[in-house]
């Protein structure tokens, strides 16, 4: 197919410095944590987005020396020359499809713990070390603002030598040296580097003109910048400044690659930034003070809106960090008029969670993310059918949805059973929930896929028995049907029923989601710590419910400090007016009573009285039929559980586990063996 011509536009070359891209697609720089510790896995990551159509693929942030090291986070890293011939071979791989590779220079000062190195950390001024290490930094002399230069010199230099395009200099997110520098929170020094604006800056000017000296020639010089940080007129400087730093600057970088700070604020996740280019009321004045280009960002999916913020003249290129992960293949989608087929980014923030817990990317929406090379896994690719029989997937949640789709690419005659009229499971019901509508991407795209499949008939408003499965007839059948919140408060604290819970009407985030109306007071107990117990105390809040939400952790939804989200659901939940008792655990209830103990002090009890008591504690597989199925083993060539009836987690682990199960059918591929390749580390 062709592209639709209103999108010619995004196809059309953009002058960076002394490059030139070929088209408006640009990956920005975004974490993976596969950088220096997985560097095969990293070039195939970033491979298949230049496949993929991306003008422009970025590393994630690279340490540039010892003296800021961001262990046990991995990054990428250009120390020494050593590391030069893993980043030549991320180079290469996008440089093979015609897109330009940038490598963001990271020297992240007060926000590096040096784990690995012990050296003491440095920034502008003494300070305490991001996080609660017990860490501090010293403040940096005039010889250790030298090196600092000769550093990122010399990195830049090593940039070049490794195929690089563009490099940065990296001034955002409340991490790095720059952004020290600039910022009165950060620097107290009264030389020629704190003080006045110019002084603050003065780093971040020269550092710039050293590089366009050092390789200015053959690389375009990026400047990433956050112009505001959403701090509100609370005497920081930054945002205040963004515009003036953009003014002082305006043409000394190649480009402009501008977003909001910190992480928390520019990869919000859609609960709280539901509006695709969310942050143009930031960033749209840049392009008014420089004639350089401009990227940004803002979770744009739709070619539409790409189109409309060149127009506009808000960006020249659309930028993306979590729409280029869930779908690499975005613009060439485009560019055949296969819009309908783009996997769109839900701003779940599963992505950003991996890299917060130090481990390889995932996504919830693609799969194959971060399996490129590990399992050879390819995002719109995949092997043929090895036979012509047919297949079954009973349950068209995530798991069955992408279970189902991917047998079908596969060639594979696929039967899709769900009891419900509605496709799409929890995805379904979970988006009807405050913030989290775009959780029903995850069916849209895989429904829109099925339903002009050729290969899958869907049936609609079909429980399937065990007897009835066996009277299909087909040898290979999936089951995908699920999970069911526990009604009896067995969760992290409790191992068994919470006694006395049969005295109460209880409701689960079943209950809720089926359409159960929670009254009067509601008491939640949140043993889950994900986003469920915070959403459901929203929802009833917003129901003008009075709403007490009472936790064993120290805060609410605390598993969704990885997904940079935790503070804000705190937020907003006191901002509605939501009581929240945290360290507390259900010790008993009595009808509409509810007796709390402090996890800490077993003598500090109190009793909470409520009209409902929604448990939001854990869930138990939905694995009755496959377990019915099981005695019946053998007249299957395959019976497997697969997504929450397997074990629940979240619903990225579905749609893995739907996608496994299909690349996986009469494969050789055992999931327990033979599971991956690993990046071995080669002794001399
Ligand atoms: P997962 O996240 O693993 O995909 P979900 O709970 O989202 O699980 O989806 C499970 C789906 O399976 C639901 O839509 C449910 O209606 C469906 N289902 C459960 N039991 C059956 C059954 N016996 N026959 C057909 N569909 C079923
Ligand atoms: Fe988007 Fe979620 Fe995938 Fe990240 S994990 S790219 S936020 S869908």
């Amino acid at each position: 197919m062709n592209r639709d011509s209103k999108y010619d536009i995004l196809f059309e070359p953009v002058q960076i410095g002394p490059v030139k891209t070929k088209n408006r697609f640009y990956q920005v720089p975004h974490c993976n944590t596969l950088g220096h510790a997985r560097p095969r896995a990293e070039a195939a990551n970033r491979r298949v987005k230049a496949e993929g159509g991306w003008g422009v693929v970025c590393s994630q942030e690279v340490e540039i020396h010892p003296s800021a090291d961001l262990t046990p986070y991995v990054e990428g890293r250009l120390w020494d020359d050593q590391d030069v011939p893993q980043h030549r071979m991320m180079t290469d791989a996008v440089h093979e499809f015609g897109a330009l590779a940038g490598i963001e220079l990271a020297y992240n000062a007060s926000h590096a713990a040096n784990h690995y190195s012990r050296i003491a950390p440095m920034g502008p001024s003494a300070t305490v070390v991001h996080g609660n290490n017990p860490i501090y930094a010293r403040a940096m002399t005039r010889k250790d603002i030298r090196d600092l230069r000769r550093w990122h010199v010399d990195a830049a230099k090593r940039s070049r030598q490794a195929g690089y395009d563009i490099v940065y200099v990296y001034v955002g997110h409340d991490m790095s040296v720059f952004q020290h520098f600039l910022k009165t929170q950060h620097n107290h020094r009264v030389d020629e580097y704190g003080g006045s604006l110019e002084n603050r800056l003065r780093l971040t000017r020269e550092v710039l003109t050293d590089m366009r000296e050092a390789i200015g020639g053959d690389c375009a010089i990026a400047l990433r910048f956050a112009v505001d940080e959403l701090r509100g007129k609370d005497g920081l400087q930054a945002e205040c400044e963004g515009r003036d730093v953009i003014g002082m600057l305006a043409e000394i970088p190649d480009l402009w690659d501008v977003n909001i700070s910190d992480w928390g604020n520019d990869s919000a996740t859609a609960r709280f930034e539901p509006v695709e280019g969310y942050q143009e009321p930031y960033t749209s004045f840049v392009k008014s003070l420089t004639t350089k280009p401009v990227v940004g960002v803002g979770r744009f999916t739709s070619a539409d809106a790409m189109v409309s913020q060149i127009k506009r003249g808000v960006l020249d290129l659309i930028g993306a960090a979590r729409p280029s992960i869930a779908d690499p293949y975005l613009p060439q989608k485009i560019d055949t008029g296969r819009i309908d087929e783009i996997r769109e980014c839900i701003g779940c923030n599963i992505c950003v969670a991996q890299d917060n817990l130090a481990a390889p990317i995932r996504c919830t929406q693609n799969p194959t993310q971060g399996e490129e090379w590990k399992r050879d896994w390819h995002p719109e690719k995949i092997e043929p059918a090895v036979s012509n029989d047919p297949v079954l997937v009973v349950g068209a949640g995530p798991a069955g949805l992408e279970a189902a789709m991917q047998l079908a690419n596969r060639g594979y005659q696929v039967t899709l059973a769900e009891a419900n009229e509605k496709l799409g499971g929890r995805v379904t019901l979970e988006s009807q929930l405050p913030g989290l509508a775009s959780y029903g991407r995850v069916r849209d795209y895989r429904e829109t896929q099925i339903l002009k499949h050729p290969n899958i008939e869907v049936y609609r408003g079909n429980r399937l028995s065990a007897d009835d499965i066996i009277a299909l007839e087909i040898p290979h059948v999936l089951i995908a049907t699920g999970s069911t919140w526990h009604r009896d408060g067995v969760g992290r604290q409790h191992a068994f029923s919470v006694p006395g819970i049969d005295s109460a009407l209880v409701l689960t985030p079943d209950d809720i989601l089926s359409g159960i109306k929670a009254r009067g007071r509601v008491l939640i107990y949140d043993d889950d710590h994900y986003y469920m117990g915070g959403a459901i105390a929203e929802q009833c809040r917003n129901e003008g419910l009075e709403v007490t939400l009472v936790t064993p952790d120290s805060k609410v939804s605390s598993w969704t400090e990885n997904t940079l989200e935790q503070e804000k659901i705190q937020s907003r939940l006191l901002s509605l007016g939501i009581n929240i008792l945290p360290l507390h655990e259900l010790l008993h209830v009595d009808q509409e009573m509810a007796k709390l103990v402090n996890i800490y002090d077993g003598n500090v009890q109190q009793t909470i009285a409520f009209d409902s008591l929604i448990l939001v504690t854990s869930r138990s597989p939905n694995d009755t039929l496959y377990q019915s199925l099981l005695e019946n083993e053998a007249t299957f060539k395959t019976l497997k559980a697969v997504g929450d009836c397997h074990a629940p987690g979240t619903v990225a682990a579905a749609v893995f586990e739907g996608h496994l199960a299909a690349r996986g059918l009469e494969s050789i591929v055992d999931e327990y063996q033979a599971l991956f390749r690993r990046e071995i580390i080669l002794l001399d």
